[in-house]
């Protein structure tokens, strides 16, 4: 099984590349974002205490996000591999995914990590408030206190993305086709 990361900050373009990454490389994809607003839709308990940190710009807590992909790792069957979106984002999320899959005799493939430059993110996720209508696209100090987030909790993983070698960056900048065709380049490899 191969087990793709797509990383970036928010806004980056990660959800839009997903589904072609999927469809061609027959990959399951675990969003946990959009488990998050799945379960806030359904109104339980979850989705209750996940929805005041995610309108805050805030993570939700790691055991949380780690239940919910241990749970697709098993219960998903038939596909090639998996393309985790939004997951890792934190290093004690990373860590603890590196044991879930070496419980299996599996590990993380690559990251993928698509960037773009800091001015970009707001323009970008403006631009998808109008279209996707996700509440924390809605308020800039939202997206601003998503963007802090980004930097001080999830960029750290870069370096430990590198220092096991699976790190691939992608040019995020330009559009969606010429964007696919570098990540679709890059998966090639694996
Ligand atoms: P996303 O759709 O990936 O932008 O995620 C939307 C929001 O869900 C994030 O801003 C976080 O509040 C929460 N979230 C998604 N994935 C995670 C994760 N791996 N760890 C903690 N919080 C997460």
């Amino acid at each position: 099984m191969k087990y793709f990361i797509l990383f970036g900050p928010p806004g980056a373009g990660k959800g839009t590349q997903a589904t072609a990454m999927v469809e061609s490389y027959k990959l399951c994809h675990i969003s946990t974002g959009a488990l998050l607003r799945n379960e806030i839709a359904a109104g339980t308990e979850l989705g209750l205490k996940a929805k005041a940190l995610i309108d805050a710009g805030e993570l939700v807590p790691d055991e949380v996000v780690e239940g919910m992909i241990e749970s697709q790792f098993n219960t998903v069957k038939g596909v090639e591999g998996f393309l985790l979106d939004g997951f890792p984002r934190t290093i004690a999320q990373a860590e603890v995914l590196d044991k879930m899959l070496a419980k299996k005799g599996e590990a993380v493939t690559s990251c993928v990590s698509i960037m773009i430059p800091d001015a970009m993110i707001m323009e970008r996720i403006k631009h998808r408030a109008t279209i996707e209508g996700r509440a924390d696209d809605a308020k800039e100090e939202t997206i601003n206190n998503r963007i802090k987030t980004y930097h001080e909790k999830t960029e750290p993983l870069v370096e430990y993305y590198k220092k096991a070698g699976k790190y691939n960056e992608i040019d995020g900048v330009g559009t969606i086709d010429e964007v696919r065709t570098r990540i679709f380049a890059t998966m090639d490899k694996f």
